[in-house]
């Protein structure tokens, strides 16, 4: 039999290999292949390998376990649809090494039938420790309790009086005790949204559903449910989350609603303990894994629910290497394996609101629990009156800010810009700061007195002389970010707790964690923040909400800058007053006229997505049309030019496919690569791929520039 076997390094195609007669293999079967000098393990994809002479044979099957057939399509599929070679999707599958190995303990245990003539007192000290305690125990513990060497014991060993078993680690995850459940008493509407998903789930086909509420709606008690339900037909779920949503109010409530973890796959955890996730779900236990986009690529056996929990977050989409995003990809597995799809979230992307409109996906809605009223108000404030110079709050936001804190309530102040300011620049000659290995400006931090590069890292101290014109202290600096808003707050209400959270300040979960507890606590006052404190955490004392420039996320020809923009402001704008009366939100903007204005301050999420989506129909943007990027890099500056132009001699002619660029991309420069874009735009019915793959055929790419697809892109830095 000769089969064709996967093997997870950058290959597309597959390579074959002769099946010894004693062994038994189908598609899925994961097999120890030699390769080169090496000896990997790969998966069998084929069974009607061609036979040709000298075919190496497999050194054998490596798990008793197969991966399904389902996982095996779908690797294909994904390895298809994004662009990117087999071989590397697999790699993904194996967790980016070789399969795990289950972490084995070696237990000693005495051999009844053997006798020994003659004993020495460290022979007779192991004999009788091992007499008295009946059973095999550690080989390391009898080593350190009795103080005698490993020699002896590898004596007794060899001579047979002992015996040497090799057991897998018992995983503390995986056997953990059941504790208390405590369940949720449900609202009429969460019940009615629970049956609609549960009848959904049960059904032949079932419909990716999208569930959608605002946050404090109860969506997550609604899926635990499912969940729940899933699990007492011994089916696995997959949860995915935004890495930063991932937090440990999400997990305290998941244990209090099951009484046991759920099985955790993200960056932090441990090797053993992803080997172990990932046998039990190669081998089919019911489980439930939460995790943020890798997960996707866990060999689940017997997947029945995957639940995309803020399924808007465009950290969905994996930009860097292998490009490829993660909702629509774990949507794809679904419908493999008939697995029902449960998309949660306040504020839907417009894919998928479009998708509900034209009936692809169902649509369940749970109306706002605490319903004191229909969300705080939103008041925009025109920036175009205030004049104060070097100052960024609004008189009715600052005395916003004063009455908050004179109640004793917290105000949240949002600002999507890490550090004190975006731009430094020489007074006297208007040199600007920029990084010398990308097309940015460097970024001012006042806590450790850097200027730093946002895009690559570089950093360096903020000097006293300008490096054009050496001017002594002239530098200053232009706009705020988080750090210079903090001051501006202390300059009127000196007497405040000011917190600022940013990714520069939250480095590690645990300071997160820190940070959330002692908002929570009432140790704080303001809270000034980056995105990071956009989502996922519900803080009772929040009454006042700013937002600093409402505008930021709208610059730049991002074709979703809007869509962006108004999940953020709409995600940010619900952390105020959930709970209380008198909740405000301030939206500082230069453009109060503009529609996106007009349906956040409405609160008219419906309306919005409605102009947004004439707007995109009318040029074919996606969802009504298809986008691919592709961006050429490279170090040497006129090479790449020269390079990107003889691509364009190149272009196929297809029907329905239009291509955009070149152009310079809008980051040109980034860590010393001269970047640039093309943009593929094509209609709904024909497919960006047959394109790209007949371009890229008839382009030899030389070994220092570097061309990169990117399938319905999301940014286009
Ligand atoms: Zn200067
Ligand atoms: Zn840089």
């Amino acid at each position: 039999m000769i089969v064709e076997v996967l093997v997870p390094l950058p290959f597309d195609q597959s390579f074959s290999y002769s099946i010894p007669a004693d062994e038994i293999v189908s598609i899925g079967t994961i097999v120890r292949v030699p390769f080169g000098r090496r000896s990997i393990e790969g998966v069998v994809i084929g069974l009607e390998g061609v036979e040709v002479k000298g075919l190496k044979p497999i050194h054998g099957v490596a798990h008793k376990a197969a991966l399904s057939k389902s996982m095996v399509d779908w690797i294909l599929w994904v390895a298809d649809y994004c662009l990117i070679p087999k071989g590397l999707v697999l790699k993904a599958v194996w967790g980016g090494s070789l399969i795990p190995q289950v972490a084995t303990q070696n237990l000693i245990a005495l051999n009844d039938a053997a006798h020994l003539e003659k004993v020495t007192p460290a022979q007779k000290k192991i004999l009788s420790y091992l007499t008295v305690h009946a059973k095999p125990l550690l080989r390391k513990k009898i080593r350190e309790e009795l103080g005698v060497s490993d020699g002896v014991i590898a004596g007794l060993l060899k001579k047979g009086i002992l015996r040497l078993i090799t057991k897998p680690v018992p995983d503390k995850l995986l056997e953990q005790p059941a504790l208390p459940v405590m369940l949720p008493v449900l609202s009429k509407e969460q019940e009615v949204a629970k049956q609609f998903l549960l009848s959904e789930m049960s059904a032949e086909d079932p419909c990716v559903t999208l569930l959608d509420g605002v946050t404090g709606s109860g969506k997550t008690e609604v899926y635990f449910d499912v969940i729940d339900q899933c699990l007492m037909l011994n089916g696995q779920v997959l949860v995915m989350l935004p890495e930063i949503a991932l937090t440990a109010q999400w997990l305290q409530r998941f244990q209090k609603r099951f009484g046991f973890k759920p099985l955790l796959w993200h960056s932090n955890v441990s090797k053993a303990q992803k080997s172990h996730i990932w046998q039990a779900v190669l081998e089919g236990w019911p489980c439930v894994v939460v995790g943020a986009r890798s997960s996707l690529f866990l060999p689940f056996q017997n997947l029945k629910l995957a639940v995309v929990d803020e399924e808007h977050d465009a950290s969905f989409k994996q930009e860097e290497g292998m490009i490829y995003h993660a909702r629509d990809m774990a949507i794809v597995r679904s419908k493999l394996c008939q697995a029902f799809v449960i998309l949660s979230t306040a504020t839907p992307s417009l894919e998928t609101w479009s998708n509900v409109q034209s009936g692809r996906y169902k649509h369940v809605k749970l109306p706002e629990r605490f319903k004191v009223k229909s969300g705080p108000d939103i008041q925009l404030v025109d920036m175009r009156t205030h004049d104060s110079k070097q100052t960024w709050i609004s008189k009715p936001l600052r005395d916003a800010l004063r009455r908050t804190f004179e109640q004793g309530a917290q105000s949240m102040l949002y600002i999507n810009r890490r550090g004190y300011a975006p731009v430094t620049l020489c007074r006297a000659c208007g040199y600007r700061f920029a990084c010398p290995d990308c097309s940015a400006w460097l970024v001012r931090h006042k806590f450790n007195d850097t200027l730093q590069c946002h895009h690559c890292g570089y950093h360096a101290s903020a000097p006293s002389v300008c490096p054009s014109c050496q001017t002594e202290d002239a530098t200053i600096s232009c706009g705020p970010g988080v750090e210079r808003i903090e001051e501006e707050v202390l300059s009127f209400i000196p007497d405040a707790r000011v917190m600022v959270l940013s990714s520069d300040h939250m480095a590690q979960n645990t300071q997160m964690q820190v940070a959330i507890e002692k908002i929570e606590g009432g140790e704080v006052d303001i809270i000034i923040g980056t995105q990071v404190m956009a989502k996922g955490h519900d803080f009772k004392r929040l009454t006042c909400v700013g937002v600093i420039d409402g505008d930021l996320g709208l610059m730049g020809s991002d074709l979703r800058a809007s869509e962006r923009t108004f999940q953020m402001l709409t995600q940010v704008a619900g952390r105020s007053g959930r709970h209380v009366e008198q909740g405000e939100v301030w939206l500082q903007t230069y453009q109060p006229e503009s529609d996106i204005m007009k349906a956040l301050s409405k609160g008219d999420r419906d309306s919005f997505f409605g102009y947004e989506l004439a707007l995109r129909q009318e040029f074919s943007w996606p969802p009504f049309g298809r986008l691919a990027g592709v961006i050429v890099s490279g170090s040497d500056e006129a090479r790449v030019a020269a390079f990107v132009k003889s691509m364009c001699t190149k272009v196929p002619h297809l029907t329905g496919v239009r291509l955009l660029g070149p152009a310079q991309a809008p980051l040109y420069k980034v860590r010393r690569k001269y970047r640039w874009r093309f943009t593929i735009l094509s209609s709904k019915e024909t497919s960006p791929h047959a394109f790209v793959n007949a371009w890229l055929a008839k382009i030899k790419c030389p070994k220092d520039i570097h061309i990169q697809v990117d399938i319905d892109p999301i940014s286009f830095y």
